[in-house]
């Protein structure tokens, strides 16, 4: 088997043994066979027995685990992997459909490929790697993904320039590696979504939303409706869809405001209840006069790593105090967190904190979350990281 070789030192395998994905660089004794940053390496107990194998990577997280069984890590391994993940989505319905075309096929640790996000939009996959050994393997994924997907997909746009570690000695590019552009139209439940895979951030949607855009739409009719740090606008889409009587589309970005406003024409052309403004939320929400009775909050994360922590939870409850302040009586909150270290324990007290201080009477109607395309890995319970409550606000 495999030469490069990680020995860790004695009882660190113990995470391992609950398949726990991730090998940090404080567990290991010994590298041998001198491997490259993205190699695959086999994974040693102190006491020679192997537990593991997986992509090497400088860093804190030092091993990320793509098997604990003694298999070869090859085409066959890429197919069998990605061909798990299609039957999942298969089976939530996300597949074949024709109202309905975008869905994440690999959600990373949550799919068993650690490092590794495939965001289908019709028939184009946009693959993005966030390890250096998912993109030395860029094109052996690719070519399992077509494998899997056949003719369902035309194009596969490799996006990484973003997300790989800036340390790395690699070549960062983003373009097709298979394929070209489609002219086919990205559906969300029937509405056309303004995606821009080539310039827009992430993958070029924020899917993990989607279900809760959904559930925005049955709470619509008849209401005035903020949607604050818009991007493109997925829930003005599903306001507008759902019988709002206004829409206003708030975020701080010029080119996410002009997404907005090309989507929402594109989807209901001749519409006036919707306005989009370029602005920056918590200043847009200070001078607002109080005329919403269902506001969203999807602010980007607060915190992207532990030790913004205590900043983070200020922001989310500064952030919500003054929706609660504005928000009009009878009104809906929909509110979100999507930083991964903050716990929904921390999100809800923080909101708790907030509308404490607003003084307002506040109900929990739902307690949300990543949607299913979005899977956890329960042996990964950091890869649960979205979390949004809906408020009845009297
Ligand atoms: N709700 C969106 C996703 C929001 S992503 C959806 O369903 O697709 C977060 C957005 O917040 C980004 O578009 C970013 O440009 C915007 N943003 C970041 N800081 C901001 C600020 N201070 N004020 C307003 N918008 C901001």
């Amino acid at each position: 088997m495999r030469q490069k070789r990680i020995i860790l030192k004695r009882g660190k395998e113990e995470s391992l043994l609950r398949f726990h994905p991730w090998i940090f660089s404080g567990a290991i004794d010994s590298i041998q066979g001198e491997p490259d940053e993205g190699d695959l390496v086999d994974v040693y107990t102190s006491a020679g027995d192997w537990i593991a194998a997986g992509h090497i990577q400088i860093g804190s997280i030092a091993v990320r685990v793509l098997t604990f069984d003694r298999i070869p890590v090859d085409g066959e391994f890429w197919k069998q992997r990605l061909g798990t993940a299609f039957a999942v989505r298969r089976a939530l319905g996300l597949v074949d459909r024709k109202d309905h075309n975008i869905y994440r096929l690999v959600h990373g640790e949550g799919d068993n490929l650690p490092g590794l996000v495939i965001d289908i939009y019709g028939r184009t996959a946009v693959m993005q790697a966030h390890s250096v050994g998912m993109h030395v393997d860029r094109y052996a994924v690719a070519e399992a993904l077509t494998g899997i997907m056949g003719d369902r997909i035309s194009g596969i746009y490799y996006k990484s320039e973003t997300t790989l570690p800036f340390k790395a000695d690699i070549e960062r590019t983003n373009g097709y590696i298979k394929g070209g552009p489609s002219d086919d139209t990205p559906l969300e439940y029937g509405l056309r979504m303004p995606v821009d895979w080539i310039s827009g951030q992430k993958t070029g949607l924020f899917i993990d939303q989607r279900e809760n855009r959904a559930l925005l739409e049955r709470f619509s009719e008849g209401r005035s409706v903020l949607n604050m740090f818009c991007y493109t606008g997925g829930f003005s889409l599903a306001a507008l869809r759902g019988g709002a009587v206004l829409v206003h589309s708030v975020d701080s970005s010029a080119r996410a405001v002009e997404l907005t406003v090309n989507g929402v024409r594109d989807n209901f052309p001749d519409d006036t209840r919707h306005s989009a403004f370029a602005r920056d939320a918590f200043r847009f929400l200070d001078e607002m006069e109080p005329r919403y009775d269902l506001i969203v909050l999807d602010p980007p994360a607060f915190a992207k790593h532990k030790d913004a922590l205590k900043h983070a939870l200020i922001g989310y409850r500064r952030l919500n105090q003054k929706a609660f302040e504005k928000i009009l009586p009878g009104g809906i909150l929909f509110t979100f967190s999507c930083s991964q270290v903050v716990t929904k324990e921390q999100f809800r007290m923080a909101v708790f904190t907030a509308a404490a201080a607003a003084g307002r009477n506040v109900r929990i109607l739902y307690q949300l979350h990543q949607p299913a395309d979005h899977p956890v890995n329960i042996f990964h319970p950091e890869g649960e990281y979205l979390k949004g409550l809906v408020l009845a606000v009297d």
